[in-house]
Formats: structure tokens, C-alpha cells, sequence
């Protein structure tokens, strides 16, 4: 299991303007998502986790691996045919939006093997509702993809989305067996069977201490020889004990300030483990990337970070939910039915409940939930209201908070350094890019 893909975030249904108005007296903004009902659309995303953290790789990051051991988890298992139908009906029915994207995720998903999919696939269709598209997306490591995975995808229109890290030695570094081998051959060869079934992928790779030292080697990679056209980047940042200790759970007394040896990956004190990528190099990462896109590749390769800038600028809002304002709208579902506020947070502490008891949608519009969501914007440290970035940047993912400015205010994102360099090389160019975009006649402004 890589890093989640950030999720699309769109606000509470509360906080929409013209749904609904002003909530009813004596109920507040965390209360008014369930209050109003149906009374507006209703996206949420889920993605799910059908066999729980299992995976047959054993990648140095990886932050699902170690959910089968932790204590009130999930544990392991795979998801049974009753939790199955019962998600897909319940997820269908809750969203009452133009599409219900499932995002199948683990662990490594394809471990459950394509008669699982196939039934996936007819339940989904028995509870479909008219008017509505089903979508689905399948992260997955690539290493069990042959040719009979390639027909069943494409057949079914499968997004897939595979963890992919560099060229072979940059990918082989984190990204190994259970043994402790590498795994590139394997991935490369799904790339190869995607390629000549047409299977429609994008790629995630993973940007860790070691390759984030080299922006051009990883980017030439995947555009000229895995021909990715949507790259996903994703920054490793795992605090250290990450798995026994939830999000907001850990020692505030004891975070750094920006800048000190112990908010670096590297040092004996540091916060964070060896493989997390170094603030400073992850702002180098991006900005070299951004610097070749901007200069060959607008409108070629979409770049997630490059993207959801344009957007934001363009007043369409984040694409990812790390830069929205609020998140909360991205759940995880789990193999036994229990669901979490994000897949980050995957731990007792953020279970927001199961679907045998409470039917997801009520779960996704609970008060619990809806404060979640708030709670990534009512938690910014004052340095990050004042920053020329907030709405560029929204403090990123409330689980990298885990340093402190240097005034010492708890609560700034651990890549703070490494966006404010992003921010001040991208935003310029992000801003002459948009004045271009919106001279152009609406219907030719989709891709950039
Ligand atoms: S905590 Fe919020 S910002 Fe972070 S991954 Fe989850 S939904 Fe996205
Ligand atoms: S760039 Fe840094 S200071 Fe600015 S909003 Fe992001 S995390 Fe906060």
C-alpha cells in the first residue's frame, strides 16, 4: 500500500452557499450536513480495503502494513460477500451525486483475486441507480497483473493507478519483497501488459528521502518510458511510532520547531523515519518537476500538485483534499465493515463506525465526522493564516502537522519549508497560465 492518493474534498454540504440557507437555531455547522439531508447532492468518497493491510510486498514506508497488529484494528481478514453487497448498496444509495467512484486500495487489492472483482462488479450493477455513473479505481503494486487482469480492467473500465518509484534503482531502494528483493521487473512488466491492452492507468510514486534528491532522473522515467501521462506524487512523512499513535495523539510537548536537526529525517532525535523525504528536498523536487512541465509538457502530462494549482487559481477549488480547506469526505472502509475518518487515520480513535450498524452516508454526515472536517482549518497555527499560500496550500494534510514554528505554536505541516519554496517558484507562473487559460473560449480551457 503506497501513501493514499489525496482525495477529492469537497465542503460540507452545510457550508455550501444557497443549500439549504442558515442552519436551524440551537444546531451548529457540525450538525447541519445531517440536518439538511438530501436537501443538497451528496458526494463522499470511500475507498476500501477488501483484504485490510495484506499485501505481498513489504515496502520500507508503508503505513497500512502494520494495521494487522494494531491493538482495536481492524485486524486481518477479507471482506465477506454480506459486507461486500452491503457497502455497494449503502455507498450507491448515500451518494446522490452524478457518479460514485469506488477506489479499491489495501494492502494490495488484487490479492483478492478477479473472481472477487467480477462480483464487485455484477453487485454494483444490481444496485446502480438510474442517471448515475459507477466508476472504479484500482490502486494497486503491479506484481500479480497478467494478461487475464488486463482483459477483466479494460473490459470493466478500471482506472488503475500503479505505485511506480523511479527507474530501477531510485524504485528498488523502498519498494522491495517480503524477502527483501526487488520488485522493478515486475512492475515494468505491468506497465508493458497495460500498454498493450490499453488499460487506462496513471502512476503514484512515492517521493522519499532518496529519490527526492533526483526530480528529472524520476519525472524523464516515467513520462518517456512508462508513458505515464497523470502522475501522482505523493511526500513520505511518517512520524515515528506512527503505529501505535494516531494523528494528534502524539507528544505536542516534545515536536520540534521548523528548522531544528529533529524535524529532518536522518537525525537520532528526529520526529520522523529515515525514508521520510527531507522538507527542503521535497520543495526541490517540485520545483525542478514543475520547471521542466511548465516548460514542455503543459497540456501533455498532468501533474497532480500542477493541476489542482491551476484549478484553485481558476476558482474550480482543490482537485486534492490535502489543499481544500476542509477535508472529511473521504472515508475508509475496512475489510470487516468498520469505517475511519480518512485512511490515514486508521486507528480506534478515529472510528467513525461500521456498516452493520449505521448506514454510511450517516456516518460520512455525522457530527463526529463533520468536525473532522473542520478541524483541518480551525487547527491552522496563526504563521499559516498569515502565509501569502493559505489558500494555495490550506496547511496540507492535518497528519504532517507534527512541527512547530519557531515561534513554538504547535501545529505546522512538517513540509511547510519545502511548499513555501513550491508556492513562490509556481504560483507566478501558475497565475500567467490561467490569464491565458481564460482568454480562451470556455469550451477549450479543459486541459491545460
Ligand atoms: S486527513 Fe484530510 S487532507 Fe489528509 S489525507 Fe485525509 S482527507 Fe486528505
Ligand atoms: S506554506 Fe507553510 S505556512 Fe503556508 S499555509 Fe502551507 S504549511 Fe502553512
Amino acid at each position: 500500500m503506497p501513501p493514499s492518493i489525496p482525495q477529492p474534498a469537497p465542503r460540507p454540504e452545510g457550508s455550501k452557499p444557497g443549500v439549504g440557507g442558515s442552519p436551524p437555531q440551537g444546531i451548529d455547522k457540525y450538525d447541519a450536513p445531517s440536518m439538511l439531508g438530501n436537501q443538497g447532492q451528496r458526494r463522499f468518497h470511500a475507498m476500501i480495503k477488501p483484504g485490510g493491510s495484506a499485501c505481498n510486498l513489504d515496502c520500507s514506508y508503508c503505513f497500512y502494513l502494520n494495521k494487522e497488529t494494531l491493538p482495536n484494528g481492524p485486524g486481518t481478514g477479507r471482506m465477506s460477500d454480506e459486507i461486500l453487497e452491503r457497502f455497494i448498496q449503502q455507498y450507491i444509495a448515500g451518494v446522490t451525486g452524478p457518479e460514485v467512484v469506488f477506489s479499491w486500495q489495501g494492502g494490495e487489492p488484487t490479492l483478492m483475486g478477479l473472481d472477487f472483482f467480477r462480483k464487485v462488479v455484477e453487485i454494483e450493477k444490481k444496485h446502480a441507480k438510474p442517471g448515475q455513473r459507477i466508476e472504479n479505481d484500482l490502486q494497486t503494486n503491479g506484481t500479480l497483473i497478467d494478461e487475464e487482469w488486463c482483459v477483466f480492467l479494460k473490459q470493466n473500465r478500471f482506472l488503475v493507478g500503479l505505485s511506480i518509484d523511479g527507474p530501477e534503482e531510485l524504485h528498488d531502494q523502498y519498494r522491495v519483497t517480503k524477502g527483501g528483493g526487488p520488485t522493478f521487473a515486475k512492475v515494468f512488466n505491468a506497465v508493458k501488459l497495460f500498454q498493450r491492452h490499453g488499460v487506462p492507468f496513471n502512476t503514484l510514486t512515492c517521493v522519499n528521502r532518496h529519490n527526492a534528491r533526483r526530480p528529472l532522473d524520476v519525472y524523464r522515467f516515467l513520462k518517456n518510458e512508462v508513458g505515464s501521462t497523470y502522475m501522482q506524487f505523493i511526500p513520505i512523512v511518517e512520524y515515528k511510532g506512527f503505529e501505535k499513535t494516531a494523528p494528534h495523539h502524539w507528544d505536542h510537548s516534545a515536536l520540534p520547531r521548523d528548522g531544528e536537526p529533529a524535524s529532518r529525517p536522518g537525525h537520532p532525535d528526529s520526529i520522523v523515519t529515515d525514508w521520510s523525504v527531507d522538507p527542503d528536498d521535497w520543495g526541490y523536487f517540485l520545483c525542478s518537476v514543475f520547471d521542466r512541465w511548465h516548460k514542455n509538457d503543459i497540456g501533455k502530462v498532468m501533474v497532480n500538485h500542477f493541476e489542482t494549482l491551476v484549478s484553485q487559481h481558476m476558482g474550480l477549488g482543490s482537485q486534492l483534499c490535502v489543499y481544500s480547506e476542509l477535508c472529511g469526505k473521504g472515508v475508509a472502509l475496512e475489510h470487516d465493515g468498520r469505517v475511519y475518518s480518512c485512511d490515514h487515520y486508521v486507528y480506534p480513535e478515529y472510528q467513525i463506525g461500521n456498516i452493520k450498524d449505521r448506514a454510511l452516508d450517516q456516518q460520512v454526515f455525522s457530527r463526529a465526522q463533520v468536525k473532522f472536517g473542520y478541524a483541518k482549518h480551525e487547527t491552522l497555527p496563526k504563521y499559516c493564516r498569515q502565509c501569502a499560500y493559505l489558500t494555495d496550500c490550506w496547511g496540507e494534510c492535518p497528519k504532517n502537522r507534527i512541527i512547530r514554528t519557531v515561534d513554538g505554536e504547535p501545529g505546522l505541516n512538517y513540509l511547510c519549508r519545502g511548499f513555501r519554496k513550491f508556492f513562490a517558484r509556481a504560483v507566478p507562473e501558475v497565475k500567467r497560465i490561467v490569464a491565458g487559460l481564460q482568454q480562451r473560449p470556455v469550451h477549450a480551457r479543459r486541459r491545460m
